[in-house]
């Protein structure tokens, strides 16, 4: 299958996957990024589920990989920060 048109390359050529999920762990550590399903006010914690029905493996991995093995990203349009 191709990568849709409207879906950027983010692994550069010389760049791997492990690589750019361990420097967005990093990331997330020092800016203290919220984007998984546990910052987010739809979560559910008890029942590890979305209340809006989204699936949520992906958004809650740990590790936390923000690209999959393809080098595609994991997000989700719907996330709502908790704390607002
Ligand atoms: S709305 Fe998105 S980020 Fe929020 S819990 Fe559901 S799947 Fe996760």
């Amino acid at each position: 299958m191709s990568r849709p048109l409207f879906q950027p390359q983010l692994v550069a050529a010389g760049e791997t996957v492990a690589a750019l999920n361990a420097q967005f762990r990093a990331d997330v550590a020092a800016f203290r990024l919220q984007f998984s399903c546990r910052d987010c006010a739809y979560f559910w914690p008890s029942k590890r589920a979305c209340t809006l029905g989204w699936t949520v493996d992906a958004l809650c991995a740990e590790p936390i990989e923000i690209l999959d093995e393809k080098g595609e990203p994991a997000f989700c349009k719907a996330f709502e920060p908790a704390g607002s």
